[in-house]
């Protein structure tokens, strides 16, 4: 592999992997500090105007004992991972952390949390057509700009948050055209290495981040398209981790051609719209939202996103990453998979464990997959 694209692989890699690094080398260059956003949606643009670093908090690879005392076995894996880190200090280098209330498990989250980052909990409408649900948010939105303005001794002005939407959406569109790059290099962005691209953007600042991405693209595509021999597949859920389940991918030669993945494209899916009054535009994001099993749909047209994914890319299969007693995704689940049958289309399900080091059964599962599409 030439060194140049090389450079830029290792770089994601190491964004990746080291959040701490990420907000030491913030504090150095800026004089500010972070504020967590907790899984899933949070208005980060908000934090990126105050000066501070928005970090994404989604748990990680951990072997969970003390949240065992706080949370039921049958709470979520990413929940459970997120709590025994809280409680081993791990995200005690924040100032605060956002915690929305997407799902029943983060409803109560807050009263949990007793690290010494302060927590600022909102909460998104469900109901995602009125009018009224878009002015609701612009209040709980108004709540996080007074308490990150008291809490950090700044004014974030409306123009710095239009600054910062503006700075949001060209990474946004960035990620749409690196999407789109992955599907015509996959023996070079594999499953490792696209995630690794995606996961960076939640550790450093996304001007950064845009800038890595846009000169990576550059790089790639001085490249010659090789027609790919694998499988091309698309992935649905809250995320795709642990890193060995993606190595899994890779070694069955599965290209990820596209993917609707919490943690991932949905955060990226939509721009914010135009417009003056920025909180507002913030909120309308929310309403424009589609396909996620967090944002209510009585539509249900996650099949549909799906099945116009497999389409557009000439896809092989749908892989359902079902994180472990997520009930939302598990409501929306039996919806999607009638409609992916009804269409033919190979798809099977694997699940999410963050505290998972055992994966000879999910490789034997993904390698029968394999034959059979
Ligand atoms: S239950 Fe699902 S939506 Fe709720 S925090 Fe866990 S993974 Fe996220």
């Amino acid at each position: 592999m030439e060194e140049s694209i090389k450079k830029y692989i290792d770089l994601f890699e190491h964004i990746a992997k080291n959040p701490k690094e990420a907000i030491l080398n913030h504090k150095k260059e800026t004089g500010k500090g972070a504020i967590g956003v907790l899984a899933e949606y949070a208005p980060e643009e908000l934090i990126d105007a105050a000066g501070y670093l928005p970090v994404g908090i989604w748990g990680g690879e951990k072997e969970i004992s003390k949240a065992r005392t706080v949370f039921p076995p049958f709470a979520c894996s990413i929940i459970q991972a997120i709590t025994e880190m809280e409680l081993d200090g791990t995200y005690d280098n924040l100032e605060a952390v956002l915690i929305p209330v997407l799902c029943d498990t983060l409803k109560c989250y807050s009263q949990k949390w007793s690290g010494k980052a302060q927590p600022i909990v909102f909460t998104h409408p469900q109901n995602r057509i009125l009018e009224v649900a878009n002015k609701f948010l612009v209040e709980e939105y108004k709540i996080i700009r007074e308490k990150l303005e008291k809490l950090l001794n700044v004014k974030i002005t409306d123009e710095a948050i239009n600054n910062s939407i503006e700075i949001y959406n060209k990474n946004r569109e960035i990620m749409r055209e690196f999407s789109d790059i992955a599907v015509k290099y996959p023996h070079i962005i594999d499953p490792v290495v696209r995630h690794n691209v995606i996961k960076s953007r939640w550790f450093i600042s996304k001007k950064w981040h845009t800038e890595y991405v846009k000169q990576f693209i550059d790089e790639i595509k001085k490249l010659k398209v090789i027609p790919w021999k694998g499988k091309k597949v698309i992935l649905t859920g809250i995320m795709a981790e642990p890193q060995k389940l993606l190595e899994i991918f890779k070694d069955e030669k599965f290209a990820i051609v596209a993917d609707d993945l919490a943690q991932e494209s949905r955060q990226f899916r939509v721009d914010v719209p135009a417009g003056t009054d920025p909180l507002y535009r913030l909120a309308k994001w929310w309403q424009d939202l589609y396909g996620c099993s967090l944002a209510t749909d009585t539509n249900k047209i996650r099949g549909k996103v799906l099945i116009d994914l497999y389409k557009k890319y000439k896809a092989d299969a749908v892989i359902t990453c079902m994180m472990k007693f997520c009930d939302p995704e598990e409501f929306d689940y039996p919806v999607f998979y009638a409609e992916l049958n009804k269409e033919n289309i190979k798809n099977t399900i694997i699940e999410i464990d963050l505290e998972s080091t055992s994966f000879e059964q999910i490789k034997t599962r993904i390698q029968s997959f394999n034959e059979i599409i």
